[in-house]
């Protein structure tokens, strides 16, 4: 089979490198890929929100699947322009992608399929949304309804909290027009997870389950960012707790969308809080996570291709998936700086020490091939050191080796990633 990969990121240079490993495959390329993901596929420079030019790329090379790896492409139609040409794609429709891009038509699909998730309202005006806060009390989430990079977001622990939120989002409009309504939920209590299930658009099957680490600074302190690192499986996800998300929230929630007659095909991403009244919805993304992805895939024993081809073509009845039963966890190394302002261009030395660490491969995220084989950093988020181990405790010690063996004195990483696991 002949495929492309959408994206240039961590999550893309480890899809690569699994559907690489595939006897199905007889040629992969990645647009635009990355220079790490260029030893597993051939890069094309075409972006990944460039719609008519994937589609172009996709038609001339007659690609026989196409894998999407980030959400925005998907929000902007790409599934949907791939399927009009003709050509099969892995991810889902613009329509089922706005289970990601907007937390009302979530929270309604969610409450329609009767999944368990936190008590929620939607107001648009502020004095409203005030008295819902005093009548509920604390704690209490706020949320700006739109788009908001991650940051329009706030736990808030009192009421005054809550009170100063609501003003900062709809009031003073800290996050723009994303902020015209405020959506304020029920907070949940728990141990927060990221769990995976591929789906075909009626059935599902389980990916398995990761705990991303999305703060900066080491303890969970600092800025938010895309994710600083990530291992699996959770110890508190039991194949119980798993059995209850497929039956209780990805199941409804599929029929639901199939309803509706969107039906959603792809990797379906469900934040979960583990609560003591067992699993329940905080998001669902459409993709995988980044990088809770590298992690899964080092752990996958079946062909991915394969799995991803059924569930393009419908066919998920046919495919149950064998994992690693050891963990996994995964480092990312950033560019100083990050999240905030970094520099791009310097020389990253010592990946093939790296590499020659037991049980280690290093995905590459925001890389460039610089002069005379040499790699280049070329974003915030650079390298996901990613190690299997007997132990949690074991993977992560292969993994920090891996990264002390990498020569990059601009890059940094967090020194503490599973401690919940440890
Ligand atoms: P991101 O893009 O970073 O995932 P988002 O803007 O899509 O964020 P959510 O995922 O809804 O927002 O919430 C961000 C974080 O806030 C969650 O990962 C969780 O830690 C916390 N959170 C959200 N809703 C709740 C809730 N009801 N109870 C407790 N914590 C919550």
């Amino acid at each position: 089979m002949k495929v492309l990969v959408v994206g240039g990121g961590g999550r893309e240079h480890a899809l690569c490198w699994a559907i690489a490993r595939s006897p199905k495959l007889a040629k992969l390329w990645c647009a635009p890929g990355n220079a790490g993901i260029a030893t597993v596929a051939e890069c094309l420079p075409v972006g990944a929100e460039d719609v008519s030019g994937l589609v172009a790329a996709a038609r001339e090379r007659a690609v026989d699947l196409v894998v999407v790896g980030p959400e925005a492409p998907l929000t902007l139609g790409l599934a949907d322009a791939l399927a009009a040409a003709g050509i099969k794609v892995f991810g889902p429709s613009q329509a089922a992608a706005a289970l990601e891009g907007s937390k009302t038509f979530t929270k309604q699909v969610a409450d329609a399929a009767g999944v368990p998730t936190a008590a929620w309202a939607r107001f648009e005006d502020a004095a409203a949304a005030r008295a819902y806060v005093r009548d509920r009390g604390a704690p209490i989430v706020v949320k700006a309804d739109g788009l908001a990079a991650g940051k329009g977001v706030v736990v808030a622990a009192s009421v005054a909290e809550a009170e100063a939120a609501i003003a900062d989002i709809m009031e003073s409009r800290i996050h723009g027009a994303a902020g015209a309504s405020v959506v304020i939920e029920e907070c949940l209590i728990g141990e927060e997870i990221s769990f995976f299930a591929l789906c075909d658009g009626e059935r599902a099957v389980a990916l398995g389950a990761a705990q991303d680490h999305k703060r900066v600074g080491d303890g969970d302190t600092g800025p938010n960012t895309g994710g600083m690192g990530a291992y699996s499986p959770p110890p508190a996800f039991t194949p119980a707790l798993e059995a209850e998300a497929m039956e209780r929230i990805v199941r409804p929630s599929l029929a639901e969308m199939a309803r509706r007659g969107t039906p959603f095909r792809g990797v379906l991403f469900a934040g979960l809080m583990l609560t003591a009244a067992g699993p329940k919805l905080i998001e669902f993304n459409v993709r995988f996570g980044d990088p809770e992805c590298q992690a899964l895939m080092v752990r996958l024993r079946s062909d991915l291709l394969a799995a991803l081809l059924a569930a393009a073509e419908g066919r998920l009845g046919e495919v149950a998936l064998e994992w690693d039963a050891r963990p996994s966890l995964c480092v990312v190394m950033a560019a100083e700086g990050y999240p905030g302002a970094y520099r791009r261009g310097t020389t990253i030395r010592g990946l093939d020490r790296a590499a020659a660490v037991p049980g280690v491969l290093v995905f590459h995220a925001g890389t460039v091939p610089g002069p005379e084989g040499a790699v280049l950093a070329n974003g915030g988020r650079v390298l996901g050191v990613t190690a299997v181990g007997e132990t949690v405790r074991a993977a992560r010690d292969a993994a920090y080796q891996a990264a002390d063996a990498i020569d990059w004195p601009e890059g940094f990483c967090r020194r503490d990633i599973a401690y919940r696991a440890l």
